[in-house]
């Protein structure tokens, strides 16, 4: 059996985790636990300009969300440490010499405005922009007589004269003339390695396998493959995974709403269903239409050779439909928790009292209520809001609410209701119960004529300040008992509710 196989997630820590990225990181992740291989996170952080500790710190922090935890890589080391190419520039350094040691690699000496000459003029004639090849003729004495006067150089490859090919998984063969690509700059005058050139000697010694990752890659793959040439070095199986596409077709960005992963988490996406529906961005089961997969089951059903070559659409609709799914799923406990800051966050309730047992099992009742009417947690507040207070005048000048309240019978339904829950309380009747609110409103029924909407939409609408919503069995109690507690919001009872409206 061949060796199982080395997979990477070599992120730039220039911004934070997008969809893409984690698609990518996903797919590598199961790939390697659905084989028993090894995946490895490597730090792409060369670019010391845009890269930053904090936006790896987010990378981090957003893949252990997501349940992806890595086998070698910052935090875990192992055999091919360091795991941040800003702390191996010394290898890229001894493969550079090695390569012109070995003539496969020259100096080259040619200026910013040099090179922006032979772009303009390639432009100008509609050749496609490659190196003129300039210094590739350099004879070594004359390199190294400029290179010791101080002479500026960057470190360009030679690349040989035959095409340059590939196996990539999802695509099959591919295969680029070689003079697409001329002779590609593997250090720059300022001495920093290029992303090609150390992407290509870290896969290699890091003894990767299989380089999975997104398609913006494929044009760089060519360059990648002389390099793999140069050093006489084995290349892996390249898989380049289609573009996320929004739904109008075009490349997903800003423009069609939260692509970073931790938007998901701070909306109240659940990670195991941003996990599935990621898995789905490209991929599909065997002969199947099922859609719904747990990470264990993703890492039993993956196969590379299942991931489509087409473009897939960020589906907002799919992502709400699994993470719908999975808050039913959930242990009520966790969504409390993860739901508990979303109502902080709008200051409906600041300091709740989680440690109160019986606030707990209130908010515990609440959230079961109105969980199934919601996408995402950061929809709860505005769906619950109206249990803490809701604006009478806006509640009463809502088009549908007046049209309710201005009829006769409307009025008379109020007056009705009222006086009923004004002789409980008067009597010390104690908190309304929801066959209590029943039996009123078979009574205002039978003393109004009012059935149906009209009965039940203008007391609907005192209590809430709308005329739909949850049901009432389940309401009365998180008003009654909410009035109750020492709530830092104060939670009205069905009288106080009653009385307010009727004042207002
Ligand atoms: N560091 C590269 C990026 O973030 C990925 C390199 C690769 O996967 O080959 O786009």
């Amino acid at each position: 059996m061949s060796r199982a196989p080395r997979v990477r997630f070599a992120p730039s820590p220039t911004g934070y985790l997008h969809v893409g990225g984690a698609r990518t990181a996903l797919y590598n992740w199961l790939f390697a636990r659905h084989l028993g291989g090894v995946f490895v996170l490597r730090i792409e952080d060369t670019d010391l300009d845009r890269s930053e500790a904090r936006h790896e710190e987010a990378l981090i922090e957003d893949l252990q969300w997501l349940g992806l935890e890595w086998d070698e890589g910052p935090g875990v080391e192992g055999p091919h440490a360091p795991y941040r190419q800003s702390e191996r520039l010394g290898i890229y350094r001894e493969h550079t010499e090695r390569l012109q040691a070995e003539g496969k690699a020259y100096r080259c000496f040619c200026t910013a405005e040099q090179l922006e000459a032979e772009r303009v003029a390639a432009a100008a004639e509609h050749r496609a922009q490659v190196y003129s090849g300039r210094c590739r003729g350099l004879a070594e004495a004359e390199s190294a007589r400029r290179a010791a006067a101080g002479e500026p150089f960057a470190v360009r490859l030679r690349i040989p004269d035959h095409p340059l090919r590939f196996h990539d998984l999802v695509r099959g063969e591919v295969e680029f003339p070689n003079e697409t690509v001329s002779d590609p700059i593997l250090v720059r005058s300022s001495g920093m390695p290029v992303y090609n050139y150390v992407v290509t000697v870290d896969d290699a010694l890091m003894e990767i396998t299989h380089v999975i990752r997104g398609d913006d890659h494929i044009s760089n793959t060519p360059k990648q493959v002389a390099i793999y040439e140069a050093f006489g070095w084995k290349l892996p199986e390249f898989a380049h995974l289609s573009t996320i596409l929004g739904s109008d077709r075009e490349k997903l960005s800003k423009r069609h709403g939260a692509t970073a992963v931790g938007s998901f988490r701070e909306m109240g996406i659940l990670p195991e269903a941003l996990v599935n529906y990621l898995a789905l961005l490209g991929w599909g089961a065997e002969g199947g239409t099922r859609e719904i997969f747990s990470l264990r089951e993703l890492t039993r059903e993956f196969r590379l050779e299942r991931v489509t070559a087409s473009p897939a659409v960020f589906d907002w609709e799919k992502l709400h439909w699994l993470n719908r799914h999975y808050l039913k799923q959930a242990e009520p406990a966790r969504v409390e928790e993860l739901a508990w800051p979303h109502f902080a966050g709008v200051e409906l309730l600041p300091g709740f009292d989680t440690a109160n047992s019986e606030t707990k099992a209130w908010f515990a009742k609440l959230l079961a209520l109105f969980l199934p009417a919601v996408s995402q947690l950061d929809e709860l507040p505005k769906k619950a809001g109206f249990v803490f207070g809701f604006d009478l005048k806006a509640a009463r000048a809502n088009a549908e609410n007046a049209a309710v309240l201005a009829s006769e019978s409307a009025q008379k339904v109020l007056a009705a209701f009222a006086a009923k829950v004004r002789a409980h309380g008067d009597a010390g009747g104690g908190p309304v119960t929801p066959e209590q609110f029943r039996a009123w409103m078979n009574e205002v029924k039978a003393e109004t004529g009012a059935k149906g909407k009209d009965l039940f939409h203008p007391v609907r609408i005192a209590l809430t300040g709308s005329h739909s919503g949850p049901e009432f069995d389940r309401l009365i109690p998180i008003f009654e008992e909410g009035s109750r507690l020492p709530l830092p919001a104060h939670v009205t009872s069905v009288r106080e509710r009653v009385e307010r409206f009727l004042a207002g």
